[in-house]
């Protein structure tokens, strides 16, 4: 079975075709195209869309082209519904609703963060995990249970791709920063007192943000060595809380954030001292891409035969614990 998978919820524009056989998926190929902001500017929602309305039909072309195949063969169709920026959520669903009309292909809207979920379970083997979700969207831990991902913790305000995108474009970097905060921390190893918020197992990053800001005045690097410390300590505590808890033995993270190494060594250490199995979703699908659009739709046609063009949907604010998960 062949899939197509479009992703627009923020700054990527992708477009993916995963073959299906059994429930083993095969990548032929994944196409993405970012809108990058100006120096110390955050995604403007209207600049974005057009960035993907200019870029859509190449990035389609492209993705066929690498795979060797046409929208013709397609069984499917699927697109990233939300959560994620309106405009942007709009020229996807546009995509996939007029190839899906004119060529007649069944159509599924997909959850974004599910998407995350189920590449990185085909990707790294993990068949029963907690998930860590980080990336520009989501700061979230997750358990499977009765059908559905049950939210074990999560972030109170600003998500951890947030806290290090506003940092680094505090300090001149172009979004997304993450990897050049990751560059610049690796430089350093004098950690600043920075404030560690902790409660239950939720975290919470804006009071960290500002004083990371503040220590920033003094050294950069510096503060970019504490901020991810202190960040990546925190959500630490909270995994290990919820190992513990949930009594799982498999870790998986997800997202772009999962794409730091330093989050991945502290996370290990956890996973060491709870006799519990580390999966890190590969550097090259952690952040936003069709192909994790793409393998939840194959995977959701396993259960329903697509939508009506007339039910297709966007919404800006679509929690992935209200999915119902039948398959
Ligand atoms: P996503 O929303 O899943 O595309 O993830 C994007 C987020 O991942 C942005 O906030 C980036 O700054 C962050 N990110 C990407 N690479 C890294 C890295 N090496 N270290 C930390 N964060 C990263
Ligand atoms: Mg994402």
């Amino acid at each position: 079975m062949l899939g197509l998978g479009i992703e627009s919820t923020a700054h990527t524009f992708s477009c993916a075709v995963i073959e299906k056989k059994g429930n083993k998926g095969k990548i032929l190929s994944d196409v993405k195209k970012i809108y990058r902001p100006a120096n110390g500017e955050g995604i403007h929602p209207r600049e974005a869309s057009r960035h993907h309305i200019e870029n859509s039909a190449s990035v389609l072309s492209e993705c066929l082209r690498e795979a060797k195949t046409t929208i013709k063969e397609m069984d499917l169709v699927s697109y990233a519904a939300g959560p994620g920026l309106g405009p942007c959520l709009r020229v996807g669903a546009v995509v996939a609703r007029s190839l899906a009309s004119f060529y007649k292909i069944p159509i599924y809207p997909v959850n974004h963060a599910i998407g995350h979920i189920e590449l990185g379970k085909l990707l790294t083997g993990a068949r029963n995990p907690l998930v860590l979700l980080v990336s520009g969207g989501h700061t979230m831990l997750l358990a499977f249970l009765n059908k559905q991902w049950r939210v074990f913790g999560e972030t109170l305000d600003i998500t951890l791709g947030q806290l290090l995108d506003q940092f680094g474009r505090s300090i001149g970097f172009a979004s997304p920063c993450g990897k050049d905060i990751e560059e610049l921390a690796s430089t350093s190893s004098n950690y600043v007192t920075l404030p560690y918020s902790v409660k239950g197992n939720d975290v919470s990053f804006s009071g960290l943000l500002s004083a990371t800001k503040s220590a920033a005045k003094k050294s950069k690097v510096d503060a970019c060595y504490s901020l991810q410390e202190t960040a990546f300590a925190m959500i630490s505590e909270a995994v290990e809380r919820a190992l513990s808890f949930t009594c799982k033995r498999e870790l998986m993270i997800v997202g772009g954030v999962a794409a730091n190494k330093r989050l991945s060594e502290m996370l290990q250490d956890v996973c060491k001292r709870h006799k519990c199995k580390f999966f890190v979703v590969p550097l090259r699908y952690a952040g936003d891409c069709g192909s994790q659009i793409c393998w939840t739709g194959l995977l959701e046609s396993q259960v329903k035969n697509g939508v009506l063009l007339k039910d297709t949907f966007v919404t800006q604010s679509w929690r992935l614990d209200s999915v119902k998960v039948n398959y």
